[in-house]
Order: C-alpha cells, then sequence, then structure tokens
C-alpha cells in the first residue's frame, strides 16, 4: 500500500499455510518504482502528519487500535492461517499490539514537550524533540501483527511516517492493518507497506534511500548485521532487534513445579519461534533428572495441530527449511555425544510439524548450545556452582533474554547483575509488558521498543538557545 492506495505488479508470490503447505493466495512482488513513490509519499506525508496536532494524531491511533480489537476473530485467523501459532496466541499476540498502539496514542500527547535548561545570563535555552522523518522497517514472521505495530504506533506517534516490509513469509496480517489505518483515518502516505520476496533488493532501497532518516529491524543478527553496514554509508539512525540465545537456569534452591510449567510456556510457546523462548536450560546437577521426568511428562501431553483448531497447543514450524534447521541441530549434538530424550524429528504428513523434544547432556561446543534453535527443542546442560552457571550463561555472544527459577534472594540478586541480557525473568517465564524496554546487548542488538524506551528511538533533539531580548 503506496500513499494510502493498494497496487499491483507483473510479480506476484505466494503465501503459505505452514499447517497444511497449501497456497492461501498470491501476493504482488513490490516494484523500484513503487518502493521510491512510498518513500517520497511517507516524506511528503510528514508535514501534513505533524500540522495535525499531537490530540489528532493521538486520535487515530486509538481508532487504530479499536478497529483491531473489532476485528479481533478475523486477524486472529489470519496469522494463525500464514504463520501457524494456535488462535488463542494469535489473539493474545493482537491485544497486544492494540495495547502498544493505545500507549503510544496516549504517549503521542505529551512526548514532544520542551525542556527548558539552565543558560546563561540574558540567554533562554531549550531543548525541543523533533520526529526525526521518513522510518523504514523490515519485520520478521513469528509475530505478523506485534512487531509491524511495535514500530509503526511508536513512530508515527512521534510524528514520523513509515515504509514498513513485513516477512514474505506472513504478509497477510500486515495488509489487514494497513487497510485498517485508513480506515482509522490516518492521512495517506503515513503508513506505507511494501510487500516482496526479494528482501535483500528491497532491504537496500530501505537502508539507503536519502529521504530516509531512521530504519529499525527486527531479525536475525546475521541479516541485521548485512543491514547495518548498509546504513552506515548514509549514517543512517538505526535500531536492531536481533536475536536471542537465552538461558532457562534452574538452581538447586527452585521450585521445581512452577519452573517446569514455567519452561512449557517458555519453551513452546510459538513453538520456540520467539527471540525470547528459552534456548539453554542450565540445570544444577542436583535438580536435574527430577526436572527432566517432570518435563518430559509434560511435553508428551502437549497437544500439536493445526492452530486453527481451538485444540491445538502448539502449532508448525514457518517452513521446511526451519524444519530442516532443527532437525540438523539435533542430529548434530547427537552426534558429539548429546542425548535423545523424546521427539528429535519432523512429523510425518502435511504441514511443518516438529515432535516437541528434549535432549539430555548438551556441552557447550554443541550446536544446539550455541544457535538459537527457534523450534520447540529443550536442550539440557548441567552445572554443578553458581560460578559455572553465570560462566554458562554468558557463553554466548547474544545477550537478549534469560530466565533464572530460584528462592534464595541473595543468589538471585548477584546472578541479577552478572547475567549479560536486556531482560531478565526471575520465577516468571512470560515477560511481555508494553511499559518495558524490550531490547539487547552484545550481538543481541541495539535500541529499545516499548514505553517512553520505544518513542524515543523516532525523536531527535534540537538545542536552541536564545538571546533575550532580541
Ligand atoms: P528469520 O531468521 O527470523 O527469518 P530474517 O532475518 O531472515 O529472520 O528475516 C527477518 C526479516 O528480514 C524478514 O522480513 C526478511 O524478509 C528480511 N530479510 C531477510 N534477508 C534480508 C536481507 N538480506 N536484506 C533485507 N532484509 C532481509
Amino acid at each position: 500500500m503506496v500513499n494510502g492506495e493498494w497496487q499491483t505488479s507483473d510479480q506476484s508470490f505466494a503465501v503459505v499455510n505452514p499447517a497444511n503447505e497449501v497456497a492461501i493466495c498470491q501476493v504482488a512482488e513490490v516494484t523500484v518504482h513503487q518502493l521510491e513513490q512510498a518513500i517520497l509519499s511517507a516524506d511528503a506525508s510528514l508535514a501534513v502528519w505533524q500540522q495535525l496536532g499531537d490530540a489528532a494524531r493521538s486520535q487515530c491511533l486509538i481508532d487504530w487500535q479499536q478497529l483491531m480489537r473489532d476485528n479481533l476473530q478475523d486477524l486472529a485467523r489470519l496469522i494463525t492461517l500464514e504463520q501457524g501459532k494456535p488462535l488463542s496466541e494469535a489473539k493474545g499476540e493482537i491485544i497486544h499490539a492494540a495495547n502498544y498502539v493505545k500507549l503510544y496514542a496516549q504517549l503521542a500527547q505529551d512526548c514532544r514537550q520542551a525542556i527548558s535548561i539552565p543558560a546563561s545570563e540574558g540567554q533562554t535555552a531549550q531543548v525541543l524533540r523533533q520526529p526525526i522523518g521518513v522510518v523504514t522497517a523490515i519485520t520478521p514472521w513469528n509475530f505478523p501483527c506485534a512487531m509491524v505495530l511495535r514500530k509503526a504506533a511508536a513512530a508515527m506517534a512521534a510524528g514520523c511516517s513509515v515504509v514498513l516490509k513485513p516477512s514474505e513469509l506472513t504478509p497477510l496480517t500486515a495488509m489487514a492493518i494497513a487497510h485498517l489505518s485508513i480506515q482509522a483515518g490516518i492521512p495517506k502516505g503515513v503508513f506505507n507497506l511494501v510487500v516482496g520476496s526479494n528482501a535483500q533488493a528491497i532491504g537496500e532501497i530501505l537502508t539507503q534511500h536519502p529521504k530516509v532518516a531512521k530504519f529499525s529491524f527486527t531479525g536475525s543478527t546475521q541479516v541485521g548485521r548485512k543491514l547495518l553496514q548498509q546504513c552506515a554509508f548514509g549514517i543512517k539512525r538505526s535500531s536492531m532487534e536481533l536475536g536471542g540465545n537465552a538461558p532457562f537456569i534452574v538452581c538447586e534452591d527452585a521450585n521445581l513445579e512452577q519452573a517446569i510449567k514455567g519452561a512449557m510456556i517458555a519453551k513452546f510457546r510459538n513453538a520456540g519461534q520467539t527471540c525470547v523462548s528459552a534456548n539453554r536450560f542450565l540445570l544444577h546437577e542436583s535438580i536435574a533428572d527430577a526436572f527432566i521426568r517432570g518435563l518430559t511428562q509434560a511435553i508428551e501431553q502437549l497437544i500439536i495441530g493445526d492452530g486453527q483448531n481451538e485444540t491445538s497447543q502448539i502449532g508448525p514450524l514457518i517452513n521446511q527449511a526451519a524444519l530442516d534447521k532443527t532437525t540438523d541441530l539435533i542430529q548434530q549434538s547427537l552426534s558429539l555425544g548429546a542425548t535423545l530424550i523424546v521427539g528429535g524429528k519432523a512429523m510425518s504428513g502435511k504441514g511443518f510439524f516438529f515432535a516437541p523434544s528434549l535432549v539430555d547432556k548438551v556441552t557447550a561446543q554443541m550446536p544446539l548450545f550455541q544457535r538459537e534453535i527457534f523450534g520447540p527443542v529443550v536442550a539440557i546442560t548441567r552445572f554443578s556452582s553458581d560460578q559455572e552457571m553465570i560462566t554458562l550463561a554468558n557463553q554466548s555472544e547474544k545477550g537478549l533474554c534469560g530466565y533464572l527459577y530460584s528462592q534464595d534472594q541473595k543468589r538471585i540478586q548477584q546472578a541479577t547483575q552478572q547475567i549479560e541480557v536486556g531482560l531478565l525473568g526471575i520465577n516468571v517465564p512470560r515477560l511481555s509488558n508494553i511499559h518495558a524496554p524490550f531490547g539487547g546487548i552484545k550481538q543481541s542488538g541495539m535500541g529499545r521498543e516499548g514505553g517512553h524506551y520505544g518513542i524515543e528511538e523516532y525523536l531527535t533533539y534540537q538545542y536552541v538557545c536564545q538571546q533575550n531580548g532580541g
């Protein structure tokens, strides 16, 4: 959607339902000309959007999120169709995304208030907060709604306009959201959606066009690194929300029942396809066997199936490549000495379903420890001291998220300071909070989304000093 109008082109690509491998529909490939038009119309709409005033801008966002709530069932079905997650999770994603938009509608009212600062005698000094300008963004397929809105709503609340490329694997939800933006009365050109399967070519334009002021990305570290290099040439401000490799630590004093329940959520939500998914289970050797017994029982009870069925608790992976990668990570680790307890392979029949799995005796040298799995696989490593626990937890170039289960306050305090992550859950498996700064350290990225931190990413300071009386 460019400047509020849906466009077509000579070429198209298929969007596939991962639960049955059937094409849902064909979507038109964006052309280079349309991409250019999208950026130019975003640039042209900046003045309109900013002149509307804070209250009217805020109202547009309020109306947008209300439309998402009004269309909850349809949007959820769309997410499940193209992404695979169970309907209940899809609904949760939409509500979460709508809550972000509502929060940013509220913050739009005063995020640009000028700040007076001390000045030399006879002078007045102020810090003004200006929208940075045209924002481009690329989002992934694992949260086709929330990732789009966490960026777009924050940018638009700040007074910026947006050109966004959703993942080619899940463009339909983003298209529905774009449709609702027009219904909400958001002026044409403020939110543009560009859809295409040639991510690299689109990315080059979105990161390098001279009218683009800021680029925001969520996706893999490998792609993020490339995009950051592309941004460097034009010194584009950029935010990168990249991959994780979350440790899920269970100490000897943890409440095991609580830890097992938490593990099921932190690992199997969205079939393990989230950047905050528990990736490396670090267990104190004294509780490891009991934890594995309990977790294996819970895994065996999981109901796997098409997310459209209300009973399904875990859906398919996104595509064949994801199935192959997950199988590979397990096979390579087994060949290096790990032990398979349950699962371990793709399920037979149509759809990209992978059996929920548990692999024991994983060491820091194995791919299951080193790589972000992005699949329903529990990989277990044991430790015998707090020092070893911290060393293992930090033995990753990523630093997005971590989980710690312990009942010992002193241990918790120490570990909190030592674990190198941007988000830490202590005895909780779910960290979602629209007010919190979401983002990582190390190679998990830079910048934050959520709360007022998220809006800062789209504002710039202008310091103004004026001589009084002339
Ligand atoms: P994942 O491994 O989760 O699929 P990716 O980083 O491959 O993550 O994809 C996230 C987003 O980045 C998607 O929208 C995808 O189309 C886009 N993307 C993938 N490769 C490139 C690239 N070379 N340049 C720009 N965007 C890319």
